[in-house]
């Protein structure tokens, strides 16, 4: 999806506003594909004294699986996106991954927001924020009580506590 920036190009100060649907479903992380609903974009393009800056923001219904745990989780997410986007095809190529190039005065929409996207996945994806992750041992899911291996005994602590007795 290509968005005409040419008017606002000659216009400083002027404002653009998008609203997008997109399709992110086909984005696989780790064998899980966490965008299986739409992903609603909104926000603006500004024309801040003849360049062009992007502020949106994606929100969607992550469909997760647990860095700790691997239990499948969904959560409404909000992922901000701020771009901004050159418009003179003879400037140096930006080695920022926020600077995007329109071309003909267009921006790719796709790209920017699936930058945006892919970005916030390389966080870690934790089905709660206090997760407790799977036993070691047993790999029993902690989250939902001790499982009953005792705690991990260090030999060289054994070897230690052996010399104190
Ligand atoms: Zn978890
Ligand atoms: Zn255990």
């Amino acid at each position: 999806m290509l968005l005409d920036l040419s008017k606002l190009l000659s216009d400083p100060g002027a404002l653009e506003r998008f609203d997008l649907t997109l399709d992110f479903s086909d984005m696989v992380f780790g064998g899980n594909a966490p965008a299986q609903e739409p992903v609603r974009a909104s926000g603006t393009v500004r024309n801040t004294a003849g360049v062009l800056l992007l502020d949106g923001v994606l929100a969607t219904t992550l469909h997760g699986v647990c860095d700790l745990c691997a239990e499948p989780f969904l959560r409404e997410t909000e992922i901000p996106v701020h771009a901004i986007l050159e418009s003179d095809p003879e400037s140096a190529e930006s080695d920022d991954i926020w600077t995007f190039r329109l071309t003909d005065g267009k921006a790719d929409m796709d790209d920017i927001l699936r930058t945006a996207f892919v970005l916030n996945m390389d966080a870690k994806q934790l089905c709660r924020e206090d997760c407790k992750g799977l036993c070691c041992r047993c790999g029993a899911n902690l989250n939902r009580g001790p499982c009953g291996c005792k705690p991990e005994t260090d030999p060289r602590l054994a070897v230690l506590k052996k010399l104190l007795k």
